[in-house]
C-alpha cells in the first residue's frame, strides 16, 4: 500500500506528502472526516513514510518493503503505536500505565525510538478521549520530544478539546463519490460493474465500508436476508407487521466478530438496526425509480429487478416516497436512543402497503 492506494483522498494525500517532501511535518496532526473514509489508512502511510529506511531526502512516499514499512503495515512496529477506544471511551490507562492494566502506549514517549527515526502515536477516534485522558494527552502535545509525532483521528473537530485542537494541524478527509468507490472495487476485487455498484451504493461515501462488504461474507449474507425481508414488506398486511419487525431485528443482528467492523456505533444493537434501515432505504429507492420511470429504470439491486418490480406495483408512487421519508425519520429517531423493538414495530406498520380506499 502507498499514498496512491488511498481511495478518493487526493487532496489530503497531496498535503501530507508535501509536508514530508519539505521536511515540514508537524508533530501533531488531526485527521478529520467521516468513518471509514481512509483516515487510519493515511495515518499508517504517514507513519511508514516517516520511518521508511529507503526514503531518500526529499522523497515523499514509503518503499513498502523495508523492515520498518512491513512492520508498520502489520501493526507490529515498536515505535508506532495505535490507540483505539476501550469500549466507548479512550481512557487514561491506555496512555499511561496504571496498576491492573497493560502498559500505557505513551510510556515510551520520552525514550528515543528503537528501530525507526521517529516515534509515532496514532490515536483512533480522538473524540472518545475522556477528560482525564485528554488532559494528559494535552500535556504530551505541549512539549513533545523532537522525534515524536501524534496523529489524531476524529469525525469532526467539534468533539476534540479546543486546547488539543490548537496544537494540531488539521487535514480533512471527505466522503468519496460512489463511482470512484465502485471503480476501486472493480479494479481491486475483480467485481462486476453491477456488484461493485451495489456495494458502493451501500458505502455512504466510505470506501472502507464498501471493501468490508466485499470482503466479509457474513455481511453479504446479511444484506441478502435483509433484502428478502424488504421484499416481503410489500406483500404483507398490517397484521403481519410485528412478525416483519421481529425478523428484521433478527436479520440485523451482527454475526461477525469484533474487528471486522467499524467503530463502536456500528457494533451496538442500535447500529445493527441503522444498517438494516439503510438496506430498506436502498430498496425503496429502487421501487421509487421503477414506479416513476418504468421497468427498465436504473436500480441498485439489479439482481432483484423482477421482485422489485412486483413490489413497486403494490404501492402508489406517493406512498413509496412517504416510506422513504419514514425511513429517514426513523433513522434519526433511532440514533437518539429509541427503543429498538417498539421503533421497528412502528416502522413496519408504516411501511406495509395501505389498502386502496
Ligand atoms: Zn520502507
Amino acid at each position: 500500500m502507498s499514498f496512491a492506494d488511498i481511495i478518493g483522498q487526493e487532496a489530503a494525500s497531496a498535503s501530507l506528502r508535501a509536508s514530508v517532501k519539505n521536511e515540514a511535518v508537524p508533530q501533531a496532526y488531526l485527521f478529520v472526516g467521516p468513518e471509514s473514509v481512509g483516515k487510519m489508512r493515511a495515518a499508517a502511510e504517514m507513519a511508514k513514510t516517516l520511518c521508511c529506511l529507503n526514503r531518500a531526502l526529499g522523497g515523499d512516499d514509503a518503499c513498502d518493503t523495508c523492515v520498518n514499512c512491513t512492520r508498520i503495515e502489520a501493526d507490529q512496529h515498536p515505535d508506532v503505536r495505535r490507540i483505539a477506544p476501550d469500549g466507548e471511551q479512550t481512557k487514561i490507562w491506555q496512555l499511561w500505565t496504571r496498576s491492573g492494566h497493560p502498559p500505557g502506549a505513551l510510556e515510551t514517549l520520552h525514550f528515543a525510538p528503537v528501530a525507526a527515526p521517529r516515534r509515532i502515536f496514532i490515536i483512533e477516534r480522538a473524540e472518545t478521549l475522556n477528560e482525564e485522558a485528554a488532559n494528559s494527552l494535552l500535556k504530551a502535545l505541549e512539549e513533545p520530544p523532537p522525534y515524536a509525532h501524534f496523529i489524531l483521528c476524529a469525525p469532526s473537530q467539534s468533539g476534540v478539546l479546543p486546547t488539543i485542537l490548537s496544537r494540531c494541524q488539521v487535514v480533512r478527509f471527505r466522503q468519496v463519490a460512489t463511482g470512484v468507490i465502485a471503480g476501486a472495487l472493480a479494479a481491486r476485487r475483480g467485481l462486476s460493474p453491477t456488484e461493485a455498484g451495489v456495494l458502493s451504493a451501500y458505502a455512504g461515501g466510505a470506501p472502507g465500508r464498501a471493501f468490508r462488504l466485499a470482503d466479509v461474507p457474513e455481511l453479504r449474507e446479511q444484506r441478502a436476508a435483509l433484502l428478502e425481508i424488504a421484499a416481503r414488506i410489500g406483500e404483507t398486511e398490517r397484521i403481519g407487521a410485528f412478525r416483519l419487525a421481529e425478523d428484521l431485528r433478527g436479520a440485523a443482528k451482527t454475526k461477525i466478530k469484533k474487528g471486522d467492523e467499524d467503530g463502536d456505533s456500528e457494533r451496538t444493537a442500535r447500529g445493527d438496526i441503522v444498517r438494516a434501515v439503510d438496506v430498506l432505504t436502498a430498496w425503496y429507492r429502487d421501487l421509487l425509480s421503477l414506479s416513476l420511470r418504468g421497468n427498465d429504470a436504473p436500480i441498485v439491486h439489479e439482481e432483484l429487478r423482477e421482485a422489485a418490480g412486483r413490489a413497486a406495483h403494490r404501492y402508489r408512487p406517493e406512498q413509496i416516497a412517504e416510506n422513504l421519508e419514514t425511513l429517514l425519520k426513523f433513522r434519526r429517531h433511532l440514533l437518539r436512543n429509541a427503543n429498538t423493538q417498539l421503533a421497528t414495530e412502528v416502522l413496519m406498520l408504516r411501511l406495509v402497503p395501505r389498502k386502496a380506499a
